[in-house]
Formats: structure tokens, sequence, C-alpha cells
């Protein structure tokens, strides 16, 4: 039964191809072939309904909706249908044995009723689509006025609720909305903002930038623009902002709104000027400190063409005895007050002083003609320091030291023009004080050399740079070698040998004195030691060494540990070293000689010395400085020098020392001297200094 309504089976297939094939003329087979199941449904429709007795409507009408489903919306669709229908319905779709002429009959209504079902389906599905794109349009539309809606509630409340001050002005600067924040800015009313154009609204620190980036934004030129500026309240009052305005423009892209977001910076500005003011002054006077100074310093130094700059760096004279003697507030007053007359001296337009630090201040003149300015400038100074400051009712002599440095702009840079004073100051000072000195590119080319072996000092001694020579002592009486002078010499890498004249006074300014003498101490004994005791050796000692607690505990152990005795050592003090010193100075020293070192008082001659105080000196031989020898040099010999040697010498027999010379050259200068009874002698007629085996061969050769 089953296979009975569909038999003939192939008629319905072949119907639905050709069905298929009519509603896609020339489409290649695959498309037919897709088409065909879609038809399937509606083909058996159309069967069903020819093969009723009355021919279905409903099923004519469901075929047609059938083709509308199977999207065979086409107008042609219904037409080429029917066509295929009455050539194919008595063939394939018919009972088997069926009149093909009632057949036909009853396909010509099966098609009016598909061509409106057709019609029907068609209607419904666009009317569905329809309604489909009126509700999205209307859900657009209402999702569209609630999501404007709600920006423009959220625009609202930050607008009205931000902290920033906003205003929206028109194409023309008008401001037309403020919002809170803005109007509390202006001082709490809208009325110096609202319907006033932004352009009003200059203030004198604008800068030129500031109007230019808002005509560009009003131009429609740029979109935003963002800058510090100030506005003046309606009290007078400053209002500092950063103000930040972008356009907005209509939907055809004019410039129409500009919306301007401002922060108030009054307070942080004022903050940073106070932080600026006190980084940049000193706290104890109010003069501007280095920072600014130096600030100013490079300005000057960096100016155009035809302009110069003076500079006068002060160093007060003796401030540190103010501060260790009267306390460090008598020296903080002192400071206020040399402050208070330093300003006084640069009020000229170009003019400024500055604190650098401790007692030392700047005065800094620029322009055209600093040549004389700084010269004046310099007068000034020294005028106004010349009046004693009167500190809890004493009054107090300020002197002071100048270096200065003028030039013209544009050749060096600030460092190098700071320090240049800064080594001018020293030599002002190194020269007596009390004075101002020029800056001098040699006496800089000096001092930094000078400043350079300093700094290389405390390496060279790791490095073991130093070496000793020596240059023996001769007894006059007899010629033999009595022992010898140590005499140190530093071998820099650079610069190959270096005098002591050159070193000693850096190492003792730096204190390096100390430990440098304590090694050549060492060395000399240990010397001494390889010579069998059978020379002495002369060691000198640097005044600093003096004031070296330990001096007398290192020359003790430096003895103990060669094995030599005391008395084969001999300390060289300068006599200047030791003219007027107090008992307390002379301790060590007094100890040193009762424990029996020998203390030559070197350079005697030089030092002015009180003859009478020689008494109280542990000191038990006068070497006499060179400059005296030198007249016993010529011939006929220099009478006073000659009378000063004996007057020498009488003088140390009174006191029972023993008298040496230095700097004989000559074999008649030894004679000269031997007969004006001096007792050792030393110089370049015997022998330079020089390495230490150098003094054995000597010895060997006085053995002979
Ligand atoms: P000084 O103690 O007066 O040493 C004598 C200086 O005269 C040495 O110079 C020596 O080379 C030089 N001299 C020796 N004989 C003659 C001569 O016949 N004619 C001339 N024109 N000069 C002669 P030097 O070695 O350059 O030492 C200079 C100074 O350096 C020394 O003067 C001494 O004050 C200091 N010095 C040297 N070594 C040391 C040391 O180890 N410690 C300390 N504190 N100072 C030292
Ligand atoms: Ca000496
Ligand atoms: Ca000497």
């Amino acid at each position: 039964m089953t296979g009975s309504p569909d038999t003939p089976k192939d008629g319905l297939d072949r119907f639905t191809t050709a069905w298929s094939r009519a509603l896609l003329p020339g489409a290649p087979p695959e498309a037919v072939r897709e088409l065909r199941p879609r038809l399937l449904p509606a083909a058996r429709g159309l069967r069903e309904a020819l093969r009723a007795r009355i021919p279905d409507a409903v099923a004519g009408r469901a075929a047609g909706a059938a083709l509308v489903a199977a999207d065979s919306a086409d107008p042609e669709t219904v037409g080429r249908t029917l066509e295929c229908l009455d050539s194919h319905a008595a063939c394939c779709l018919g009972h088997e044995g069926a009149d093909p002429a009632v057949l036909r009959a009853r396909a010509v209504r099966v098609g009016a009723a598909l061509a409106t079902g057709f019609a029907e389906a068609l209607r419904d599905r666009t009317t569905t689509e329809q309604r489909a794109v009126a509700r999205a349009a209307l859900g657009a539309q209402n999702l569209a006025t609630q999501a404007l809606h709600e920006s423009e509630a959220r625009f609202r409340a930050v607008f009205e609720g931000a902290a920033t001050g906003i205003w929206i002005a028109g194409p023309d600067s008008t401001i037309l909305q403020v919002n809170g924040a803005m109007t509390r800015m202006f001082g709490g009313s809208d009325k110096a903002l609202l319907g006033r154009r932004f352009t009003e609204l200059t203030h004198p620190e604008d800068g030129a930038q500031t109007w230019r980036l808002h005509d560009e934004l009003v131009g429609g030129v740029r979109e935003h623009y963002r800058v510090e500026k100030a506005f003046t309240r309606p009290d007078g009052t400053v209002l500092w902002t950063n103000l930040t305005v972008s356009l907005l423009r209509d939907a055809d892209g004019r410039p129409q709104y500009q919306l301007a977001l401002m922060e108030d910076t009054t307070e942080r500005r004022l903050l940073n000027l106070r932080l600026r003011y006190e980084a940049t002054h000193d706290a104890l006077t109010g003069l501007p400190n280095r920072v600014l100074f130096f600030e100013r310093l490079e300005k000057a130094v960096a100016a155009g063409e035809g302009q110069r700059f003076g500079l006068c760096y002060l160093d007060l004279d003796g401030f540190k005895t103010v501060n260790d003697s009267l306390g460090h507030q008598a020296g903080d007053r002192l400071l206020v007050e040399v402050a208070d007359r330093l300003q006084a001296c640069a009020t000229a337009p170009g003019e400024m002083v500055a604190r650098l630090g401790g007692d030392e201040f700047v005065a800094l003149t620029t322009g055209t003609d600093t040549r004389r300015g700084v010269d004046d400038l310099a007068e000034r100074i020294m005028n106004a320091l010349s009046t004693p400051v009167c500190i809890d009712g004493r009054e107090l002599t300020v002197r002071g030291s100048i270096g200065i440095v003028e030039g013209p702009a544009g050749e060096r840079g600030a460092a190098e023009v700071l320090r240049s004073a800064d080594i001018t100051m020293y030599r002002a000072k190194s020269a007596g004080g009390n004075r101002f000195e020029f800056a001098d590119p040699e006496a800089d080319a000096r001092a930094i050399h000078r400043h350079r072996l300093t700094t290389a000092l405390p390496a060279a001694l790791e490095n073991g740079e130093f070496f000793i020579e020596y240059q023996p002592l001769v007894r006059l009486q007899d010629g033999s070698v009595g022992g010898a002078e140590a005499l140190v010499r530093w071998l820099h890498p650079q610069q190959g040998v270096v005098g002591p004249d050159r070193f000693i006074p850096l190492a003792e300014r730096t204190g390096l004195i100390v430990p440098l003498g304590r090694w050549v101490l060492e060395q000399a004994v240990r010397q001494a030691r390889e010579w069998n005791g059978a020379l002495r050796v002369n060691v000198n000692l640097s005044p600093c060494q003096l004031a070296d607690p330990g001096l007398v505990r290192d020359t003790e152990r430096i003895l103990q540990d060669a094995g030599l005795p005391p008395e084969a050592l001999c300390l060289e003090i300068t006599e200047s070293a030791l003219v007027g010193a107090e008992d307390e100075v002379l301790r060590p020293l007094r100890t040193l000689c009762d424990m029996g070192v020998d203390i030559a008082l070197d350079d005697f001659g030089t030092g002015y010395s009180n003859l009478a105080g020689l008494r109280r000196l542990p000191v038990s031989v006068l070497k006499l400085d060179r400059s005296f020898t030198r007249g016993i040099r010529t011939s006929p010999a220099d009478p006073v020098d000659v009378k000063i040697v004996e007057g020498v010498v009488r003088l140390a027999r009174t006191l029972g020392l023993s008298v040496t010379v230095e700097g004989v050259e000559t074999a008649a200068q030894a004679e000269r001297l031997r007969q004006l009874g001096c007792d050792t002698a030393q110089g370049w007629y015997y022998a330079r200094p020089g390495p230490p085996e150098s003094l054995h061969d000597l010895v060997l050769a006085d053995a002979c």
C-alpha cells in the first residue's frame, strides 16, 4: 500500500526536476539539484490536488505558499510553474489510466489556487518583513533617544559636578555656559564669564603662543590646545590655571563650540614659587644661593655679542677665628651683616650678590663696560667691609680677599669662570689677604697644576712614588762625612722627578705631610742602620708634624725597630716654625731632645727669632741658611755676611750649640767657613743629594 499513492514514483521526480529547471532557466545543474528538494513538498501537494476528485484549492494554495517558502518569489515563478504544470500534469502527476483532458482541466484550477496561495504567501512575508523593520526601527529609535538622554544626563552631571572648571563658548568665543567649579574659581559669580568673549580675558602674563593657539583652534586648524594661563578675578586677584580648550564641530565639520576645561593651579604655583625661592636662596642671609647664582652666571657668560661680565669672589679673612672664639651665633650675625652690606654694594641693574656657602660670597656685574664696573664693585665691597661690625658690644674688624674675573661673554663656561675667580681669591689671600686680585691665566694654570699635584699625592704615597736622596754633612775640621740629610723626591709618572719645594707645601696643606713625613723618617732611619751607625741621619720635620700627637711615639718605635740609638738621628725644623711657639708646641720636641735625638734649627737667620728666646728652644744645632753662605762665596767675601756668620757662631758657642752651614759650593767658601768656626758643612762642593750608595762610597773614601 505504501508505494501505491506515489506510483509511479519517478513521475513526481520528473515533474519536480522539470519544475526546478523551469524556475531556473539556464542555471547550472547543481543549482537545479539544490532547488529540487525544496520544491518537492509543493510538488507533492500539487499531485494530491490533481488526483482529488474535486480539486483541493487548499492544496493548490499550499503549493503556492511552498514556492514562496522555497525562496522562489520571483514574479515569473507563477507563470513558469503554471506552464510546467500544464505540460507535465497528465504525464507525471495523474493516476495510472487517468484521462489526460480531465487532468489538464484540474491542473488549470489547481494552478489558479497556486497563484492565489503564492500571492498570499508573498504578501504575508512582505508584511512580516515590514513589521520587523518597523519594530527594529522603533526599537532603534527608542534606544537612540535613551542613549542621547543618558549621555546628556551624564554630561550634565559631569558638567555640574566636576571639580574642573568647564565653559562652553560659541564660534566667536562668547562664553555660553559655565559650570559651578568655573564660577567658584572666579570668585562665586558667573558674571565675570557668561556672555563675555574669551579673547577679552587677557592677562599681562599671557604668552604670545596662548593667543596664537586660540586663533588656530577658532580657525579649525587645530582640534585642541593646552596652556598655562593667568586670569584676573573680579576682585583683582590672580587665578593661575592649566587650560585645555577643545574644538567641537557641527555635523558638517564646521567649528561650532569651544569646550574649555580649566584647573586652578594658583596654590600649586605659589607653593612652587616658595619652594623655588627656598631652593635658590640662602636661609641665613636671604641672599641668592649658589644654585641661583650659577643660573645667572651661566646666562651672563653666554650672553650675546658685545656683552661682558665681571665677577668678584669674596672670602672673609679669618672668619674661622670669629666662629671659633665667639661661637657660631656670632659668626652667623657677622655673615648676615656682611650680606646686607654687600647687597647695598650691588644695586645697579645687571648686578647681583649671592652667598655660595660659609664665608664665601660673590658679586656679579653684567653689561658692556664691566671692565671698569667690576673694579668699582670690588672697591665698594672693600669699603663696605672696612667699617667694623659690632656684635655683642664688640667691634669686629672684617677683612676679605677678592678674586676678580672679567671678560667677554661667549668664551668660557660658568664653572670655569667661577673656578678661576676662586683660584684668584686664594692668590689674594696668600698675598696677605684684605685685597683684590685680577685673574691671570698663567697664575690660574699654575694653580690648576698645583691642584692636580695635590689630588695625586695620596695615591703617590700608596704607590711608592716617593724616594729619598741623601746629601752628606761634612765635618769642616777634618773633612770627614759625619752624616747625611734625607731629602725626599717624587717620581711622578708623567712629570718625572718633582722636587720637595713643589709638593711639600701641598702635602702640608692637605695633612698628607704627616704620613709622608713618617715614611721618610722610617726610610731614613732604616738607611742609617744600613750604614751601620757610621753616619747620622738628618730628617726634615714639617711644623705640621709637630702637631701630630703620634710624633714622639712613632719616632721612638722607628728607632727601636731599626735598633738605632736616638743619637743617630737629627730632626731639622725650620726656625720660622718655632719663632714664638707656645710651650705646648715645643713639648714633643723637648721630649725627643731629652731622649737624645738632636734637633736642628733649619734655615736659621730667616725667621727673625728673638735671640734671647733661643735659650728656651730644645735645639742643639743651628743650620745657617744658604743665603748667608752665598756672600762668603764671593771674593772678597761680603763683610756683612761674614759678620753675621761670626755673630751666629759666637751665639752658638754661648748657648752650647753647634753650627752647620748650607749651600757650600766652593773650596774657598768651605775654608772660610771653617776659619769662621762653623762645625759642619753641606753643599754641592762635597756632593749633590744622591742615592744612599753614593754616601757609602764617600764614607769608604774617607776611611782610605
Ligand atoms: P732644606 O732642608 O734647606 O734642604 C736643603 C736644600 O738645599 C735641598 O733642596 C738641597 O738640594 C739644596 N742644596 C744642597 N746643597 C746645595 C748647594 O750647594 N747649593 C744650592 N743652591 N742648593 C743646595 P731640596 O732637596 O730641593 O729641598 C728643598 C727643601 O725641601 C728642603 O730644604 C726642605 O725644607 C724640604 N724637604 C726636603 N725633604 C723633606 C722632607 O722629607 N720633609 C720635609 N718636611 N721637608 C723636606
Ligand atoms: Ca733641612
Ligand atoms: Ca735649610
